[in-house]
């Protein structure tokens, strides 16, 4: 299944309890993305303008990244997906592969204005661990509860890139979420409120 959102919708939060209750996978893409710059790779530094600015990374780099990580044998027996497709190129390359073409797309909807006051107060630890300065600080100012790492703001919650995050979703992947609508596999959830309350609205929408 694939988890679509606008930028801040929370989706690699929701993926992990839809995952666990489907018993598969979680593959983000922009985890597997920022894994390539923070090691420096040839991969990441062709990713990384184009993230820092919140624009779309080309098809062909985040596609063959998708390919490598679903023939692995783990993935199998299903995948939650989160972050791909962006756009329908993206999405008719997913359809094309039994492993990727999807049965259900969970759409978790927030207003722009809540994606902006999440974007604002948003902290990451290089580990992927992620908090929020009012709504999930951490017990330490500036460092992870789980490893001590430093926290930082992603160079792509700063307000001109999460503008042009919107601005891309809106124009780019607006399209994939009517491709998904028109085969009948849609499922609206709201997005607002606290990440249980949103858990507990996916949960229902997979029950
Ligand atoms: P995310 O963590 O899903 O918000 O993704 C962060 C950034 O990674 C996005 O703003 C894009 O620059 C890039 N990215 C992640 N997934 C994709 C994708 N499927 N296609 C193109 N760019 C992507």
């Amino acid at each position: 299944m694939i988890l679509l959102a606008p930028p801040l919708a929370g989706k690699s939060t929701q993926a992990g309890p839809v995952a666990g209750r489907l018993g598969v996978p979680h593959v983000s893409t922009g985890e597997l993305l920022r894994a390539h710059t923070e090691r420096d790779t040839g991969i990441g530094r062709a990713a990384a303008a184009h993230m820092a600015r919140g624009e779309l990374v080309p098809d062909d780099l985040v596609l063959a990244l998708v390919a490598d990580r679903l023939s692995e044998d783990e993935v199998a027996h299903g995948v939650v997906l989160d972050g791909v497709p962006r756009d329908l190129a993206q999405a008719e390359a997913l359809d094309a592969h039994p492993r990727s073409r999807p049965d259900l797309v969970l759409l978790l909807d927030v207003p722009d204005a809540e994606v902006r006051r999440r974007a604002s107060g948003r902290r990451r630890c290089p580990n992927g661990h992620v908090y929020h300065l009012t709504d999930r600080p951490p017990a330490v100012a500036g460092r992870c509860d789980v490893d001590r790492e430093p926290l930082a703001h992603r160079d792509d919650d700063r307000p001109e890139a999460v503008e042009r995050r919107l601005s891309e979703y809106r124009n780019r992947t607006g399209p994939v979420v009517d491709h998904y609508r028109r085969r009948g596999i849609l499922r609206l959830i709201d997005a607002r409120g606290t990440p249980d309350e949103v858990t507990a609205r996916v949960l229902a929408a997979l029950s």
